[in-house]
């Protein structure tokens, strides 16, 4: 295998979890394994086929592992015939992503530092973002989520750094969707992969737009005929207001 089909070289952040107890107190090195997002302890790492080394501080002590972990295999989306009626179908199938994606979509860069990154969830009001390169590129996904466990990590273990930036917590390789894709398609990637959002791409790569399982809902509540507001509960303040403050 050539150096450029290889998996990119990752470098995971070794944490040390400690333990007292009545019996004594133990420590558990873990790192957030980029396969699953669960945490594993060093000792899986040390037998893993994708493992190239471990990195010690000056002590002695494991501080990170430089592996090569495959992308996740996605599993294939499959159809089966369908329990809806003709036209129920054909109006899942007809209907584009486009037109329920939110196209005012918010997506930062990897080097934009934590405290923003917060900042923007509170005031903005949504949960993930696509993370792009300045020419509008996904690059990634963040949510309140990486958020809440860099900070649960950073509390067990506060010797180590804490991360700065959107990239040091950010999941790479996101799933995205092209503005050509059905409604129908989008819903069943997002149920098969957990999906909270999905980013869509234009024809020319860049992100155009988000569809989320809210906007998802939405759309299914109007077309059992609810009144349901475009912008939800409360619009939030527009980015320019944000940035003015
Ligand atoms: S070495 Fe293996 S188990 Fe450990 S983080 Fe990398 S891919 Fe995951």
């Amino acid at each position: 295998m050539s150096d450029e089909q290889r998996p990119p070289l990752r470098r995971v952040t070794v944490r040390t979890r400690h333990v007292e107890s009545e019996g004594g107190s133990c420590a558990v090195s873990v790192a957030t394994c980029p396969r699953s997002d669960d945490p594993v302890a060093l000792e899986r790492c040390e037998g893993c086929v994708h493992t190239e080394r471990i990195e010690q501080s000056r002590s002695g002590r494991a501080v990170a592992v430089h592996c090569r972990p495959p992308p996740p295999s996605r599993p294939e989306l499959t159809r089966k015939p369908s329990l809806l009626g003709c036209a129920m179908e054909a109006v899942l199938q007809q209907t584009l992503v486009t037109e329920v994606m939110t196209t005012d979509v918010t997506c930062v860069e990897p080097s934009l530092g934590l405290e923003r990154l917060t900042e923007l969830f509170l005031t903005l009001r949504f949960s993930g973002a696509p993370v792009v390169t300045p020419e509008g590129r996904p690059v990634g996904m963040v949510s309140k989520t990486d958020l809440v466990r860099e900070a649960y990590e950073a509390a067990i273990d506060p010797e180590e750094g804490t991360p700065r930036t959107v990239a040091d917590v950010m999941s790479e390789r996101p799933t995205c969707v092209q503005d050509t894709a059905h409604l129908g398609e989008v819903a069943a990637l997002m149920a098969l992969e957990g999906l909270h959002r999905v980013p869509v791409l234009g024809r020319d790569g860049r992100v155009c737009g988000i569809v989320s399982a809210l906007d998802v809902a939405r759309w299914v509540a109007r077309q059992a005929g609810y009144v349901v507001p475009a912008g939800g509960p409360a619009e939030p303040p527009a980015p320019e207001e944000l940035l003015a403050r």
